[in-house]
């Protein structure tokens, strides 16, 4: 890092966040979220990007200025100075490139002046990534050979347009048009009374590379009438130009096959964070649901005296990723490292957990089914020669395992190295969507997400088809009332995936 910026007031990240796709933000976004004391967002930037951020970040969404009830572009600035005065590190996340009509350099102005050092992350231009993300050349060798990007909405103090407008008309090249749904007629207007044919090729898209992707196509003469009609709001692109006409009907993005599918994801960080992805990839628009809150637990000490007796047990069994992660900074935080675990076998109960092991350098001694505890206890008590048991975990979620390990003739301690309680506020997103019907697949996976769910949205989740990870889950489902639509075979995330994937795209 640049040695200016290694001083005892803040900084502050001016960051591009990319046009909205998770994926689109830089790896050196990414950093700087993941070193913030605070995050400032405006509504372009993916609310879903601020994760990166960690636990205890202070996360401010700025909404959109225009709307009047939130800081002005001033406020904004004064903030930054003021937090970054106080040390902290601040990352202002902005949609697309923070220096394309994002305000950027009026931002670096006001914290030189200030004194306060600062980084500026580039982000991909919304107006660029439209080409890949609809198949549009926004460049093409035969048909052009430069690129515009034009704001549609001066600033109304401007009493003049700064558009060159007979030059725009006349330009060799395409046209990118930000910020132009509002004065659709009057910039579509200007440019045909300047000179450019009427019939050239439009293409209107709205939240570009979100999964609510959407593509219009029109002509410069018919885009006021396509906008109005089709009721198009902001965000949206225009390209104007030629090279339009090249693009597919469908492209890549929007042939995805659970591309426009909104999906509700419930459960536990680990398993939702893998299913999102892999749900986001297929081109679906991903929603987070989790059921539980993972906190300390009321008193390390008994966790303590079992490290300090770690030989005398033959296993250590993990039965979530937040176990292994939790021991493991247990044992950092004692001044010591994983070589105190080199005593003792590893057992995880699912690959995920033993995947968990491994970004530890820890290799599992046995890894089974977590459905399947008797033969989990049977393998480890009688094959694996083990007597003595030692399960780190939260107080609930392991108790079946420690019964069946005690049932197999097995010694059994169990310890607290976090404690899980249940999420008891239903997100209001969550309901109204469920109430418009606008959740096609809600994703449960395990009995306990089930029963939060019901809890916490009852009869609003009939209005969605429900997919469920295990014969468990379901069983629970029913219990409580509900069918399952499908189920996963294998008990696994991947499965329960290709389980929605089957049932094809939603014909909304
Ligand atoms: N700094 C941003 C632009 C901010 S101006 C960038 O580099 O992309 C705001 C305008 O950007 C919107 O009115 C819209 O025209 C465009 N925009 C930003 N993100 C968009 C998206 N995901 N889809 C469509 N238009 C987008």
């Amino acid at each position: 890092m640049n040695t200016t910026l290694r001083t005892t007031s803040g900084t502050v990240y001016l960051v591009g966040a990319g046009p909205g796709s998770l994926g689109l933000i830089t790896v050196r976004g990414v950093e700087c979220l993941k070193e913030a004391d605070l995050v400032l967002y405006d509504y372009l930037a993916n609310p879903a990007a601020v994760e990166h951020a960690p636990d205890g970040a202070e996360l401010v969404c700025l909404g959109h200025h225009s709307t009047g009830r939130n800081l002005s572009p001033g406020e904004i600035v004064d903030r930054m100075i003021a937090e970054a005065r106080s040390g902290r590190k601040v990352v202002r996340l902005k949609g697309g490139d923070p220096f394309v009509f994002g305000r950027g350099g009026d931002e670096t102005d006001a914290l030189r002046e200030a004194g306060i050092p600062f980084e500026v992350v580039p982000g991909v231009t919304s107006g660029l990534a439209v080409g890949s993300l609809c198949e549009i050349p926004i460049t093409h060798h035969d048909e052009a050979s430069a690129v515009a990007l034009v704001t549609g909405h001066e600033r109304d103090d401007k009493t003049e347009s700064h558009l060159d407008y007979e030059a725009l008309a006349a330009f060799p090249g395409t046209l990118v048009i930000y910020m132009g749904v509002t004065r659709v007629a009057k910039w579509s207007q200007a440019l045909i009374r300047h000179g450019k044919a009427p019939d050239t090729p439009v293409a209107i898209v709205r939240w570009c590379s979100r999964a609510q992707q959407q593509m219009v196509r029109s002509s410069l003469k018919t885009v006021t009438d396509v906008v109005t009609k089709s009721g198009l709001r902001p965000p949206a692109l225009f390209v104007v130009g030629d090279v339009v006409k090249r693009s597919p009907q469908l492209s890549w993005f929007a042939e995805r096959p659970l591309f426009g599918a909104r999906i509700l994801v419930a459960g536990s960080a680990d398993t939702s964070r893998k299913l999102r992805d892999r749900l986001a990839v297929l081109g679906a628009d991903v929603i987070s649901q989790p059921a539980v809150r993972i906190t300390e637990p009321a008193d390390w000490a008994p966790v303590d005296a079992a490290l300090d007796r770690v030989e005398q047990y033959d296993w250590m069994v993990f039965t979530s990723g937040n176990g292994v992660d939790r021991l493991v900074q247990r044992l950092f935080d004692r001044g010591e490292d994983v070589r105190r675990l080199g005593c003792v076998k590893l057992a995880a109960a699912g690959s995920g957990t033993a995947e968990r092991l491994a970004r530890y350098h820890l290799h599992a001694d046995a890894v089974l089914g977590q459905f399947h505890l008797e033969s989990l206890a049977h393998t480890l008590v009688e094959v694996a020669g083990g007597h003595r048991f030692l399960l780190p975990g939260a107080s609930r979620g392991r108790q079946a395992l420690a019964e069946a390990l005690a049932t197999a003739g097995g010694r059994v301690d169990q310890v607290d190295v976090y404690d899980s309680v249940d999420v008891d506020e239903p997100n209001p997103d969550v309901e109204t969507a469920l109430s418009l019907d606008e959740i096609d697949w809600i994703t449960i996976t395990s009995a306990n997400t089930a029963r939060s769910l019901v809890r916490l949205y009852g009869d609003g989740l009939r209005r969605a088809h429900l997919a469920s990870i295990s014969p468990m889950t379901s069983a629970a489902l029913r219990d409580l009332g509900y069918e399952t639509a499908v189920e996963a075979s294998p008990h696994t995330a991947t499965a329960l995936v290709d389980a929605i994937l089957h049932c094809g795209r939603p014909n909304r």
